[in-house]
């Protein structure tokens, strides 16, 4: 069981900081809760209380530990050992779970009992009603009213769940219209109300503490790695990243292992240069976005700039700051891959191996293609998500 608090070289800094990204931009309106947060979150996320309540609901209610698959016939095709790392089996379907259970333990120790939530696609979403429920807590996410038309599933699952969906109405009615609402509700409610942020980004502490609450998924690659192989080291470790969650968790006790690769997948769309992409440390500048300095993809005179790609999971104009210092230090190279290849990768395994993925964690399985593998590495693919909710994309795509 962690329940240590690791310091990293890779870790953020007192002030929030991971290299020259990081900080906390926000709003004076929203100091006092951010600052409660931070003064807070560590020595409750470290307490025996919260590790022992933590651990037995990611065990009894989520599922975990999540195999750590040998997958033999992908392994034969690529030359290499290829582990995947099954967070498709948490309850849910995907690993956002993982942070929501810890934030709503969080929040009832902070002594609030409303939850507010974003989201894009609705996964966030699903798993924020999801622990409301468990918790019986009041949920009320935000969500674009356009993001609202095109995922009708997912709103009609928070519904069932018991939370009320309140569609963001202004600007372009997706996630950041969903992100400014519930940035105002939190600055009018700030004495009874938690905002669960779904990824690591956001102003500190907030891409800290979701990296901690998912660093769980490395902790168990490394033990069970070691049961399969003798060691707890694999020679690469390859994620997803859209704000980068699924990925720092897979990271993070790989960190301070410079004989581990991590190999960090972003979106290509349609292509890198296509206009429509979601490349962001290929086509980002540094700039602010979501209250943290960070790479992301902007215009000129440093408007936000539309991101595209077919998973919903990846389609985020920015990542989260540490990623965003692992790529500027080289600590983990990035690679991006194309709808297409995404698509091609995802059916691929379902023929090979019998899972159908996320899309999302489809184009990390297409970057094995770029990598240079040989007989003696052992790689580990998060498998970020299943693809139950991605059955109209694949319909859609076809090719099977
Ligand atoms: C949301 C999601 C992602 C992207 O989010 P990260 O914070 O980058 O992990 C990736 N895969 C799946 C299955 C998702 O649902």
């Amino acid at each position: 069981m962690n329940t240590e608090n690791i310091k990293s070289s890779f870790g953020v800094n007192e002030r929030g900081y991971y290299g020259q990204f990081g900080g906390s931009f926000i709003p004076e309106m929203l100091y006092p809760n951010v600052e409660e947060l931070r003064e807070r979150y560590l020595e409750i996320i470290y307490s025996p209380e919260f590790q022992q309540e933590y651990h037995q609901l990611l065990r009894d209610y989520v599922g975990r530990p999540t195999p750590l698959y040998p997958a033999k016939r992908l392994s034969e095709e690529f030359g290499a050992q290829i582990f995947l790392k099954r967070e498709d089996l948490c309850h849910t379907g995907a690993h956002k779970v993982n942070n929501t259970v810890g934030q709503i333990l969080l929040a009832k120790r902070l002594g609030k009992h409303k939850i507010i939530a974003e989201t894009g696609a609705g996964q966030h979403g699903v798993a924020t009603a999801t622990v409301c429920a468990l918790m019986g807590l009041e949920c009320i996410v935000y969500m674009g009213s356009h993001d609202m038309e095109r995922q009708k599933p997912n709103v009609e699952r928070m519904r069932i769940l018991g939370a009320e969906v309140r569609p963001a109405t202004s600007g372009s009615q997706t996630l950041k219209d969903a992100t400014n609402e519930a940035m105002r509700h939190w600055i009018n409610n700030p004495q009874e109300t938690h905002y669960i942020i779904g990824s690591v980004v956001g102003p500190h502490p907030y891409p800290d503490m979701v990296a901690r609450l998912q660093a769980i998924i490395s902790e168990e690659i490394r033990w069970q790695l070691k049961e399969k192989t003798g060691s707890e080291l694999p020679t690469h470790v390859v994620a997803c990243v859209g704000g980068g969650s699924n990925a720092a968790g897979a990271f993070y006790h790989y960190l301070d292992e410079p004989q581990v690769k991590l190999v960090a997948v972003e979106a290509a769309g349609k292509g890198v240069s296509s206009g429509q992409s979601a490349a962001t440390t290929a086509l980002g500048k540094p700039g602010v976005l979501h209250g943290s300095q960070t790479l992301l993809m902007q215009t000129e005179d440093g408007q936000v700039v539309e991101p595209y790609s077919i998973s919903a999971g990846l389609d985020y104009p920015g990542i989260g700051p540490m990623h965003a210092h692992l790529f500027h230090s080289k600590r983990a190279q990035f690679i991006a891959i194309t709808d297409a290849d995404a698509m091609d990768a995802g059916i691929h395994l379902a023929r090979k191996e019998g899972i159908i993925p996320a899309v999302e964690s489809a184009h990390a399985l297409a970057a094995l293609k770029e990598l240079p593998l040989q007989p003696s590495d052992v790689v580990v693919v998060n498998l970020s998500g299943r693809g139950d909710k991605d059955l109209e994309t694949y319909i859609r795509w076809g090719g099977y």
